[in-house]
């Protein structure tokens, strides 16, 4: 909202709105509809005197600085920042493609699960991945639903296994309160019709089943030449510079910091944008850019759908209640306000 004489300014996105992850489990739970939970881009840009180009890209050819595209003509840059986020990776779960209603990307997530609501509300929900995504969206598919369907979590690892005993130990007693089993040492290796394998045999049927796993970068990156970790994340450093090379930046989900390694949550890509706002503007004027400091612990608050909520930071902070769940809002809320008053 402060142009810089001299710079124009283009975003390519291939959606119109982008939800905010953050809401996205008190939409599904009925909390908030579908316009409080996603950025209008179209408005952001306006007001934002940038120019839209809704369309998906496909590739970057760094020799001739441009993005490419499918279907129209590709578009030159002086400087890139790729912000793509990630795909599913349902490599290790034969026929999850075909079956199951995969969770990631969430920017389409939402149309996916109320075209699957038309065929009715299943008896038996299945969520195979016991993260914080996957544990927060069975809270709330119980609140949407209520409590006829059976609900259970499927999950190789212990039950959000990144956050302390204190989140853990209340999270199992909300999952208990709300009637969500959790299936433990699933590993899902294959999911044809209504049937869910592990890998050792067990067996768990279910009308609807959400896969909540492993993710990993969009493949077209790898196709760029740009430097990649073994996973396909594109390799930046502190500048949120891609490696070696000048003109590209890389934020949020889709690039890895090797120096300072983290996991991929948007807290770490809402904590990159002020910088890499900044250093797009430095490198515009040929000024020195600015390093970027990923922190080490971050709040985390995970709703379980019934107007509580449960917070967590680092290795001891750990509250439940439905004040929890106010402040969440409350954040959320704030967040989402700097991109509406546009
Ligand atoms: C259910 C759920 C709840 C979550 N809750 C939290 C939370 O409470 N706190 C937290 O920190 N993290 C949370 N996360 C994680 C968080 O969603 C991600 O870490 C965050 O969205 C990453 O932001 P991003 O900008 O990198 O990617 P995204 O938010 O995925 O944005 C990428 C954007 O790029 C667009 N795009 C993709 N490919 C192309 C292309 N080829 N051309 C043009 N545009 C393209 C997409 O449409 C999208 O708008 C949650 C995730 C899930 C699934």
């Amino acid at each position: 909202m402060r142009p810089e004489s001299g710079v124009r300014l283009m975003l390519v996105t291939d959606r119109l709105t982008t939800p905010y992850s953050g809401m996205l489990p008190g939409h599904v739970a009925g909390f908030y509809d579908r316009d409080e939970m996603h950025i209008d881009l179209a408005r952001l840009a306006h007001a934002t005197g940038t120019s839209l180009v809704h369309a998906p890209a496909t590739g970057v050819d760094r020799g001739s600085r441009q993005v490419l595209f499918a279907d129209r003509p590709p578009l030159a840059y002086d400087t890139l920042s790729l912000d793509v986020g990630i795909t599913p990776d349902v490599s290790a779960i034969a026929g999850a493609d075909r079956n199951a209603l995969l969770v990631k990307p969430i920017s389409t997530f939402l149309e996916r699960l109320e075209a699957a609501e038309t065929e009715g509300i299943p008896r038996r929900i299945a969520i195979v991945g016991g993260g914080a995504a996957g544990v927060e969206l069975a809270c709330a598919l119980r609140a949407r639903f209520g409590t006829t369907p059976a609900i259970a979590i499927l999950t190789a690892a212990p039950l959000v296994s990144t956050l302390n005993g204190g989140v853990r130990r209340r999270l199992e007693k909300a999952l208990a309160r709300l009637g969500i089993d959790v299936v433990r040492d699933f590993r899902a290796a294959s999911l044809h019709g209504s049937r869910v394998t592990a890998a050792d045999g067990q067996v768990h049927e279910a009308g609807l089943v959400l896969v909540s796993t492993a993710a990993r970068a969009p493949g077209w990156l790898t196709a760029t030449g740009l430097p990649t970790t073994p996973d396909g994340f594109l390799r930046i450093g502190p500048t949120l510079q891609v490696e070696g090379e000048e003109a590209i930046f890389a934020v949020g989900d889709c690039a890895t910091r090797t120096d300072e390694p983290r996991e991929k949550a948007g807290v770490f890509a809402v904590r990159q944008g002020p910088v890499l706002a900044d250093n797009l503007l430095r490198k515009a004027r040929g000024e020195p850019l600015r390093r970027h400091h990923a922190q080490r612990t971050f709040l985390v608050i995970l709703s379980t759908g019934d107007g509580r909520a449960i917070a967590g930071k680092g290795r001891w902070l750990a509250v439940e209640g439905s004040w929890v769940w106010r402040w969440k809002d409350w954040i959320d809320r704030r967040f989402m306000a700097r991109f509406s008053g546009a």
